[in-house]
């Protein structure tokens, strides 16, 4: 299933040629600010769609190019767009994904460039969506000509399109949208084009996020605030056990310390403690936490932070023993990693390590299931031979160590579905913050390599 290494050349030769004409159009879509948070013009995220849906409109490839929005509790979502074309003579169907909506700019200050101008400098481009999730669109836009270049108007592959409208804002309409248009969605296999490769040279397969266990509680040991100094000594205010809940979290060297979560191990890469300083303004004195490879942790191992408190504040606190508090924990679950048994764990963690009989009352409490591909299939092969051709190196395998949490929306309504987590972005792309860029040799590898995947899936034999 390698692609032949002329097919390869003539698919970078059709990318190359219109290589101008995408960036013109990535341009076109980049000047658009739709931003689905509601203090934004919902007018922009109307252009924005209709800007995507011409794009898709234009390249003939189409049955039908709709916007379409689903509704939640009556609230109606963005604009998405959504296009098919029907499978024929026994071939796969593939469903491409990714958004058009972007985040706010934030601070105009920050930009060294206009963050809705976009601006090309030392072969990036640069703008508010040129990496997350313009370039994602103009990607699929380009694999499918080039297919169609390749193959013929008249191509064999089933293909649907879905770029959503509101993934920054939480894609809130996204279950709903799924569920009302199942029939023109399904797919052998689905590409979601808003992840990364490790460089514009070396491509990557996103195989695992971690899930999300979010939990607060309160800890009492008093009716009411009674006076520190005639108490005090005798009996425990509510913060010495929440203290040392919170102190037997994570043992001496910053691992988790919940029995009973699970961990999955990845390859090492090369990224090294320097660059993870400079990722995260780690300051010169203090350390790395945790065992393991860095991967591993990022990715691979549980995670638990303290996300909130209410306590008195330093300003507004008195000589007083409080009789109750709270805390907001945030943990990030292994892939593979049950969330309602990572949830028991904590809580049983809680329960056995408050001491004094301190009474604990659970809170709010949210989870999200984390991903792991199952890289056995067809598509998941057949990806890792098309990005390997496309960029010249195999991809590697990584992680998120956050959640995409409509994934497992996909894998509830699209269970036989290969699901593949592919992107343009690259380690400078700066998504969600000032100064985002895209890397134009990243871009085009990506191009080439999600062509030469249509060009196999239309070629694939089927049994
Ligand atoms: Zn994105």
């Amino acid at each position: 299933m390698t692609p032949a290494s002329e097919l390869v050349a003539k698919t970078r030769d059709l990318v190359e040629q219109d290589f101008s004409n995408r960036l013109a159009a990535l341009g076109q879509l980049v000047r658009i600010p739709g931003i689905a948070w509601d203090a934004f013009d919902p007018n922009e995220l109307e252009r924005s769609a209709e800007a995507v849906a011409k794009l898709f409109r234009d390249s003939g490839v189409f049955d039908e190019v709709e916007i379409k929005r689903a509704s939640f509790e009556g609230v109606p979502g963005a604009p998405a767009v959504l296009a098919s074309r029907k499978a024929k003579n026994g071939k796969p169907h593939v469903l491409l994904y990714a958004h058009h909506d972007v985040q706010p700019p934030g601070d105009p200050d920050l930009w060294e460039t206009p963050a809705f101008e976009p601006t090309a400098k030392d072969g990036r481009i640069y703008g508010r969506g040129a990496a997350d999730d313009k370039a994602g669109v103009i990607a699929h836009l380009s694999a499918i000509e080039t297919l169609k270049s390749i193959a013929g108007g008249d191509f064999d592959l089933g293909i649907s399109i879905f770029i959503e409208g509101e993934e920054e804002a939480g894609s809130r309409t996204f279950r709903q949208f799924l569920d009302e248009n199942k029939e023109k969605l399904a797919a052998d296999a689905i590409i979601v084009a808003d992840s990364m490769n490790w460089s514009p040279e070396i491509p990557a397969l996103t195989v695992s996020l971690r899930g999300v266990v979010a939990l607060d509680f309160k800890i009492r040991t008093m009716e009411h605030a009674v006076h520190s100094g005639m108490f005090g000594g005798a009996i425990p205010d509510a913060m010495i056990p929440m203290i040392k809940v919170l102190a037997s979290l994570h043992d001496e060297k910053g691992n988790v310390a919940i029995s009973g979560l699970e961990t999955y191990k990845f390859e090492d890469l090369p990224y090294t403690e320097t660059n993870l300083r400079q990722d995260s303004s780690l300051l010169p004195e203090v350390s790395q936490i945790g065992d393991g490879g860095l991967m591993d942790r990022l990715w691979g191992k549980p995670s638990l932070t303290v996300i909130g408190m209410d306590v008195p504040s330093v300003a507004t606190s008195s000589n007083t023993l409080q009789p109750s508090v709270s805390a907001a924990l945030s943990l990030r679950i292994a892939p593979g990693q049950d969330p309602l048994r990572a949830l028991e764990a904590l809580k049983s963690h809680i329960l056995a390590a408050v001491p004094f009989g301190a009474v604990v009352e659970f809170g709010n409490i949210e989870t999200g299931k984390p991903f792991m591909a199952d890289s056995s299939g067809w598509a998941a092969q057949m990806a890792r031979n098309s990005l390997a051709a496309a960029f010249g190196n195999p991809p590697v395998d990584i992680g998120i160590g956050g959640s995409i949490p409509f994934i497992a929306d996909l894998t509830e309504v699209f269970p036989d579905a290969q699901i593949l987590v592919t992107g343009v972005e690259d380690s400078d792309s700066r998504a969600h913050s000032p100064n985002e860029s895209i890397n134009l040799l990243g871009l085009k590898n990506a191009m080439v390599a999600e062509a030469l995947f249509l060009v196999g899936c239309n070629e694939l034999k089927q049994d």
